[in-house]
C-alpha cells in the first residue's frame, strides 16, 4: 500500500482539540498513557501466544523500550508487543470505537472548563501524545504478519493521517513522538525515569532505558548500548497470592507505607464479577500521630491494569477506615479517572463496598479466632484503632451490625476486650438492657455512685471512656434486641430486677421523704428539675442524674471544654 490520507473521525479531532488545549496543565500524563498501550499490547501478545506459541518468533522476552534524541527531538515508546496491521492501526489510531465514548462526545459541548472535566474522566490514551507532539509517527507489525506488512501511520493531530505500507522486521510498535518546541524539558533522561517510576513503577513488565555513560573526549554523557530497567516491574498484587511469599507482602508493605513496622494483618484478593478488580490491603500495627485528623486522606493507592493512577483515593474506603494501607488495581476505570468521577463512579462504589467487607472479615477473623495470639493481636488493634472504627456506627449503616460486633469495652467486669456479645451472654434472669456509664477515665467511670445499686446486684455495666463514645451511643441504640441505657440518665428502670420487699420498701421511702423532697425542690428550684428518691444508691446519700433524653453530663462538660 502506497501512502494514503484518511479523515479522523469526527470524534476523534474533538478529542485532539480537546487534549491539546485542555491537559496542558498535565502534560507528563502522556508517557504513562503509551507506556500503558505498550504493556497492553505485550499483555495481548502473551495472551494469543498461549494458543500460538509461534507469535513469540524469536524475542520470547516482552519489554517497553523509552528512548530519546536530542537532536531530532524526539521521544520513541518501542514495544514487541503484538503490534497492528494496516487495518488496524485505522481503526484503533482513527477512530473511536468504544462504547460510552458516544455518549461522552454527546455530552461535550465546546465549554472548555465544562468540556476539560469531561475529558478528564475519559481514556484518551493514545492521543494524549499530541500534547508534547507535533507529529507523531508509529510504526508496527502485527505479530505473526511477515515483515513486509508493517505500517506507518502518522499525523499531526489536526484533521487527518496518512497510513503507508513498510517494511518491518521487528514485530511490535515504536510510538514516535516529534516534540513540540516548548516540550523541550522531556528530552532528558532523568525527567524521563523520574516521570516512569512515579507512573509506572509496578507495570509488571520491565520499561527499559539505554543506559548513560561519561564520555571524556566528547565532555558529555553518551548513550551505550545497554539497557536498564527504570521500573521496578513487579506488580506484586498481580501476582497469584500463592506465588507471593509472607516476606515480599511485608516488604512491599514498607515501601507503600514508610512504616518501619510489620502490619498487623494483611488481605489479597483477585475480585472477579461485574466489576473486576484486585485488593491488597494491610492493617498497620500502630497508629499513626494525625490518624485523628478526618481530613487526612487514607492510605490506599489506586492503579488501574496496574498503572499508577493516584496516592490516597479516599473514596475507596470509608473515612473511619482511613488507618488502612494498600493497594487497589481496578480493571474497569479509565486511566485518567478524576477525583470527581471516583466519587460517582458505581465501579468504585462496588470496589469501596467489597473492599470495607474484606477489611471488616480480616479483622473479624483475628477477633473471633481460637488462638490466642490473634486475641491479643486484635486487643492491640482495638487499643491503636478501636476509636476510630467507633466513628463506624453512624457511617456505615448497612455494616453497623458487623461493627457493633468487633467494639471492644471497659466493664465493672473487666477493664478491657469486653465485646457486646459477651456481655449480653452475662446479662442476668430478667435483665434486658445492656448498661453504660460514660466519664473522662476510667477510675471516674468506675467510681461514679451511680454505679452502686448495678454493683450490689452484681449488673454488668459497660464503662465508656473514648471521646467518640458519646457519638457511638446516639448511634448505637440496641444490640441483638437489648437497648443500651446510660445508668447516668433518669429513668433506668429495675422494677423487673427488685423482688417485692424491694419494692416494698421504695415505695415506702417514696412516701416517707416526701416532705423532704418537697423542701428541696424548692431550694434548688433554680437548678434542677425535679428531687426523686431512689434506689440506684446504696453507700452514697445523693447524686445528680440528667432526664432521659438530654445530654448526658459527660457530653456536656466534653461541649463546655470545646467551648460551645
Ligand atoms: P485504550 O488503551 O484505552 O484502548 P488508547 O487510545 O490508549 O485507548 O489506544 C487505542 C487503541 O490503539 C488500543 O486499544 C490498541 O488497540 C491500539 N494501540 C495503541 N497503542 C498500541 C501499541 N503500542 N501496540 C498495539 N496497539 C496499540
Ligand atoms: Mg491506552
Amino acid at each position: 500500500m502506497s501512502k494514503q490520507t484518511h479523515s479522523f473521525q469526527a470524534e476523534v479531532k474533538q478529542i485532539l482539540h480537546l487534549v491539546t488545549h485542555s491537559l496542558y496543565s498535565n502534560r507528563e500524563i502522556f508517557l504513562r498513557e503509551l507506556v500503558s498501550n505498550a504493556s497492553d499490547a505485550c499483555d495481548k501478545l502473551r495472551f494469543e501466544a498461549l494458543d500460538n506459541a509461534a507469535l513469540l518468533e524469536d524475542a520470547p522476552e516482552l519489554a517497553v523500550r523509552v528512548l530519546f534524541d536530542a537532536d531530532a527531538k524526539t521521544i520513541t515508546i518501542r514495544d514487541n508487543g503484538i503490534g497492528m496491521s494496516a487495518d488496524e492501526a485505522a481503526a484503533h489510531l482513527g477512530t473511536i470505537a468504544k462504547s460510552g465514548t458516544r455518549e461522552f462526545m454527546s455530552k461535550l459541548d465546546g465549554d472548555q472548563k465544562k468540556d476539560a472535566n469531561l475529558i478528564g474522566q475519559f481514556g484518551v490514551g493514545f492521543y494524549s501524545g499530541f500534547i508534547v507532539a507535533d507529529r507523531i509517527t508509529v510504526e508496527t507489525r502485527r505479530a505473526g504478519l511477515p515483515a513486509e506488512q508493517g505500517v506507518r501511520w502518522s499525523s499531526e493531530g489536526t484533521g487527518e493521517y496518512d497510513l503507508e505500507t513498510i517494511e518491518r522486521t521487528q514485530r511490535g510498535t515504536d510510538v514516535i513522538l516529534h516534540l513540540r518546541e516548548d516540550a523541550a524539558e522531556y528530552l532528558s533522561t532523568w525527567k524521563l525515569k523520574s516521570i516512569i517510576s512515579k507512573y509506572s513503577d509496578h507495570i509488571s513488565l520491565p520499561v527499559l532505558m539505554q543506559k548513560d555513560e561519561w564520555d571524556a573526549e566528547a565532555g558529555a554523557q553518551i548513550k551505550t548500548d545497554e539497557w536498564e530497567p527504570v521500573n521496578k516491574a513487579a506488580a506484586l498484587w498481580a501476582r497469584s497470592k500463592s506465588d507471593v511469599t509472607d516476606a515480599e507482602y511485608q516488604e512491599f508493605y514498607k515501601q507503600i507505607s514508610y512504616d518501619s513496622q510489620a502490619p498487623l494483618a494483611y488481605t489479597h484478593n483477585r475480585v472477579e464479577g461485574r466489576t473486576e478488580y484486585t485488593q491488597l490491603l494491610y492493617i498497620p500495627t500502630k497508629a499513626p500521630f494525625d490518624l485523628w485528623n478526618r481530613d487526612k486522606r487514607g492510605g490506599v493507592k489506586l492503579y488501574v491494569k496496574r498503572v499508577f493512577i493516584m496516592d490516597d483515593a479516599e473514596t475507596l474506603l470509608p473515612v473511619y477506615l482511613r488507618f488502612v494501607k494498600g493497594v487497589i488495581d481496578s480493571a474497569d476505570l479509565p486511566l485518567n479517572v478524576s477525583r470527581e468521577l471516583l466519587q460517582e463512579s458505581r465501579d468504585v462504589k462496588a470496589i469501596r463496598e467489597g473492599s470495607t467487607k474484606r477489611v471488616l472479615s480480616m479483622l473479624e477473623a483475628l477477633a473471633d479466632s481460637d488462638s490466642a495470639e490473634d486475641k491479643a493481636k486484635y486487643q492491640s488493634f482495638w487499643n491503636e484503632f478501636g476509636a476510630v472504627l467507633k466513628e463506624g456506627i453512624g457511617e456505615d449503616m448497612a455494616n453497623a451490625e458487623r461493627l457493633a460486633k468487633l467494639y471492644r469495652f471497659a466493664s465493672t467486669h473487666a477493664d478491657e476486650g469486653v465485646s457486646l456479645a459477651d456481655y449480653v451472654s452475662r446479662m442476668k434472669e430478667g435483665q434486658d438492657t445492656i448498661y453504660v456509664i460514660t466519664a473522662d477515665t476510667l477510675t471516674a467511670a468506675k467510681n461514679s455512685p451511680q454505679l452502686e445499686i448495678f454493683r450490689k446486684k452484681g449488673l454488668e455495666v459497660l464503662l465508656l471512656t473514648d471521646r467518640v463514645d458519646e457519638w457511638l451511643l446516639s448511634h448505637l441504640h440496641e444490640f441483638e434486641g437489648h437497648s443500651l441505657q446510660s445508668v447516668a440518665k433518669g429513668g433506668v428502670d429495675l422494677s423487673k430486677l427488685q423482688d417485692d420487699e424491694e419494692k416494698k420498701k421504695a415505695e415506702e421511702a417514696a412516701e416517707t421523704f416526701k416532705p423532704v423532697l418537697e423542701r428541696l425542690k424548692e431550694s434548688l428550684k433554680s437548678r434542677v428539675k425535679d428531687v426523686r428518691v431512689t434506689t440506684r444508691l446504696v453507700d452514697s446519700p445523693a447524686c445528680v442524674v440528667v432526664e432521659e433524653g438530654d445530654m448526658s453530663a459527660h457530653l456536656a462538660r466534653l461541649l463546655k471544654q470545646a467551648g460551645q
